[in-house]
């Protein structure tokens, strides 16, 4: 193994003389040459959005609450005062179960998670350790272009904890805390999976699948910057072909998707390291710090909280009607990974296409929307993917800009159908397309309106066009001189000097048409 390292290391050889690295770098080098896999389980907690909290009847939506005003002895834990089950939380974890293709075990409890915490009223969580709601369930994720399943092995419940502000005394320098409760008691639901993922792109892709399916459910946010949607990793790595699991690291704190990918690739790097240099990956919870971009030992495996788990005695078992959960399945709507599915074969969309325009439901109904009016002004078939286009290049990147929405843009379905039916009537051409858009975004006016303003035209006419042509043919004798030598390419240099001249209103095809009459004429 040594003797080909410094081949691999050094791309040129090395000088006569040259010392030998230090034994440390050999170590790393064969880390790097083992040929590791990774292995990731996500637990995944997301916010529902039910009207109430899960076992009081304080409002569950907090985000804009002054602090403190959304509770009641139950949510602040006040002793005497007892819970009761929100039958609507429930509903939307067994709808989110059957999107995960669990099953609904027909019995199921509730338990109490101990530890002690300022941020928890109670001194303990409510929430479900042996008999989840949902089971056995997965999800299918692609990962560049290459399909895979991944297991899910529960979905439960859970609620949400105080929430905790850290701030500085600016007199005295001291540190101080402060809780607002508003948020305890707010559903969780918990999605566990099996340690089937294999890279951290792949966990980037099933947690970006998994926000889809929450919001296509209409049950969640599903925002990681706002906090309705959080992650930990669980990562170890192993020799390629091993049967055995290598130790995991448990790693918190990420706060975007981004911050997911970047965590496990650098934990990953960090877990290879250890091994190269001999040593043991030490199961323990490491978080994320966004800024150094590392993770850092929180607590070891020793130090790990023991909750005690045991049944929450204030509540019932809960017992599910199997005819209550058909009669949820029944009515779950249609989830992103059909509804990608039908983009490719009813619009006929590629694959990619179809996936971006089916991320979130907002998106989705926005094209199919302006697929319905622009077929009602009488645009033809190839209307699907023109729609497509348009949606995702230019508005796509007008609501970047502006860090909006693409289905909230000012340019409504209707409007962009208006304007898709007037490129399909050739009165436009793509660059007037791309400058009306611009200003139908910023204004809010109709294609019609802003075609008006700006007097936007695409010329087609050939007698307007054959000065402009004979004025670029007489200006560049060398592109004729290519062309009437046989490099037809120059005639795409001169259509280009046209479109200029027209500042981009003369249509593309008409002057190439006359381009390559005038000059086949000069041939003769
Ligand atoms: P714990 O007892 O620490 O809660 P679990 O076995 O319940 O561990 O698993 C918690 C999460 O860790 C699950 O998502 C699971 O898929 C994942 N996991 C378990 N073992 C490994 C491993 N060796 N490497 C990566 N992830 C793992
Ligand atoms: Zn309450
Ligand atoms: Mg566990």
């Amino acid at each position: 193994m040594r003797g080909i390292v410094p081949a691999l290391f050094v791309s040129a050889p090395p000088h006569p003389g040259t010392p030998p690295l230090p034994d440390k770098l050999y170590a790393i080098i064969e880390v790097l040459m083992t040929e590791y896999e990774t292995v990731i389980g996500l637990e995944v907690h997301a916010q529902l959005r039910t009207s109430s909290k899960m076992y009081c009847a304080c409002p569950a939506d907090y985000q804009d609450s002054e602090p403190n005003t959304r509770v009641c002895p139950v949510c602040l834990g006040l002793p005497g005062s007892l819970p009761v089950i929100n039958r609507e939380a429930i509903r939307s974890i067994i709808m989110i179960g059957l999107a995960l293709h669990c099953s609904i075990p027909s019995h199921s409890k509730f338990d109490r998670k101990n530890y002690p915490y300022p941020d928890l009223m109670k001194g303990y969580q409510i929430s479900q350790y042996d008999l989840p709601l949902c089971v056995d369930g997965y999800m299918d994720v692609n990962v560049e272009g290459e399909r895979r399943r991944v297991g899910i092995e529960r979905v439960h419940m859970e609620e949400d904890v105080a929430k905790l502000s850290h701030l500085t005394d600016p007199a005295t320098g001291e540190g101080y805390s402060l809780v607002d409760v508003n948020r305890s008691g707010v559903p969780l639901v918990e999605m566990v999976s099996r340690p089937d993922i294999r890279s951290a792109e792949e966990a980037r892709q099933y947690l970006m699948a998994y926000q889809s399916i929450l919001r296509y459910l209409g049950v969640s946010t599903a925002n990681m910057d706002e906090g309705s949607f959080r992650c930990d990793a669980n990562v170890s790595i192993r020799p390629k072909g091993s049967e055995t699991f290598g130790t995991k690291v448990e790693v918190k704190n990420m706060n975007s998707f981004r911050s997911v990918f970047r965590a496990i690739e650098h934990e990953v790097e960090r877990q290879a390291k250890v091994l190269g240099s001999g040593g043991r990956v030490v199961q323990e919870t490491r978080g994320w710090l966004e800024d150094k971009g590392v993770t850092t030992s929180l607590r070891s495996k020793e130090e790990a909280n023991d909750y005690r788990y045991f049944p929450e005695p204030d509540l019932p078992p809960l017992n599910v009607d199997p005819a209550w959960v058909a009669e949820i399945s029944e009515l779950l709507p249609e989830l992103p990974e059909e509804r990608r599915l039908r983009f490719t074969t009813e619009h006929g969309l590629p694959a990619y296409d179809a996936s971006l325009l089916t991320a979130t439901p907002g998106l989705a109904d926005y094209y199919e929307a302006t697929l319905r009016h622009a077929r009602e002004g009488g645009s033809a078939d190839g209307v699907a993917k023109a729609a497509a286009n348009w949606t995702l290049t230019e508005l796509g990147r007008l609501a970047n800009e502006t860090h909006t929405e693409i289905h909230e843009s000012p340019v409504t379905p209707e409007r962009l159908a208006e304007l898709l039916v007037i490129l399909e009537n050739g009165t436009l051409g793509t660059p007037q397309g791309k400058r009306a858009i611009e200003e139908m975004f910023h204004t809010g006016k109709s294609a019609q309106a802003v075609v008006a303003d700006l007097g936007l035209v695409q010329i087609s006419d050939t007698d307007e066009l054959a000065g402009t042509v004979a004025q670029a043919i007489d200006s560049n004798p060398q592109a004729v001189a290519d062309y009437l030598a046989g490099k037809e390419t120059a005639a795409k240099f001169l259509v280009g000097q046209v479109m200029k001249a027209t500042r981009g209103n003369a249509n593309p095809s008409v002057v190439a048409d006359i381009i390559v009459e005038q000059l086949d004429a000069m041939k003769g």
